[in-house]
């Protein structure tokens, strides 16, 4: 680190759990956010800020006024461009250092495959279930570990799927495809600004601990956020041995 990034990341330095390694292993790192919306903003303005190397940033659709009330990567000036170009130009204005790689697509297929395997945390900030599903078994086939956030209406959720660990359930085995509860979505159904901000900020932290090696992870279990009565409760995801998506990959 030159004398530049020793000062910008002292507050951090400072930190036993996290130290002048820690931060070099930031720095080192690669994080995928798929989704530059509500949770998106804040993961990506987290991650950035705090040293991440390399940031790729997807997402298909462009900013429109509607995003504005929670997506706090985007302004006003950048209504109708595209949201990955849009956060990338507020990222850089934040931390030059950390390099943004904008993909302008809902990523999908063989593409989404190979952004998964340069990542080392992948973080689904997306809106619908085929696109978490789709996350999901890219991080699985590529033991990746997956940070997941959802927000609607007043309540939130988080989960790590971390599958480099062998005993670790995936998104399949919480929400198995197919059982999918009906889709909602926070253009139907609304969502309270600050929800985003809440959900996407651990998302970040908890990218963040996994890089640096440190804490211990949310992962085997769900946090739930209840924000109208401001109450968090967490309960434990159990692996299901007959998942299709994760059951085969560690079998002996
Ligand atoms: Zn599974």
């Amino acid at each position: 680190m030159n004398d530049d990034q020793l000062l910008r990341y002292s507050r951090h330095i400072l930190l036993p759990q996290i130290g002048i390694e820690g931060q070099e292993k930031l720095l080192a790192a690669r994080a995928l956010v798929l989704g530059a919306g509500g949770l998106g903003s804040p993961a990506a303005l987290y991650l950035a800020s705090a040293g991440i190397g390399t940031l790729a940033l997807a997402d298909g659709d462009s900013v429109d006024l509607t995003n504005l009330q929670r997506q706090i990567l985007h302004r006003v000036s950048s209504l109708g461009r595209s949201k990955a170009l849009s956060g990338a130009a507020t990222l850089a204005e934040i931390n030059p250092g950390c390099r943004v790689v904008a993909i302008e697509e809902r990523l999908a297929g063989a593409r989404l495959e190979e952004e998964v395997r340069l990542a080392d945390v992948v973080l689904d900030c997306s809106d619908n279930f085929a696109t978490r599903h789709a996350i999901n078994r890219a991080c699985v086939k590529f033991a990746r570990p997956l940070i997941s956030g959802a927000a609607i209406r007043f309540d939130g959720q988080i989960a790590v799927f971390d599958s480099r660990r062998a005993d670790a359930p995936c998104y399949h085995c919480l929400f198995p495809e197919g059982e999918d509860a009906e889709e909602v979505r926070c253009a139907v159904m609304g969502v309270f600004a600050p929800v985003t901000g809440i959900v996407g900020a651990i998302q970040a932290a908890e990218a963040l601990k996994l890089v640096i090696g440190c804490g211990t992870p949310l992962a085997g279990r769900l946090l739930l956020l209840d924000g109208l009565a401001m109450e968090w409760r967490s309960i434990a995801v159990p692996r299901d041995p007959a998942c299709p998506v994760c059951s085969t990959r560690n079998a002996p």
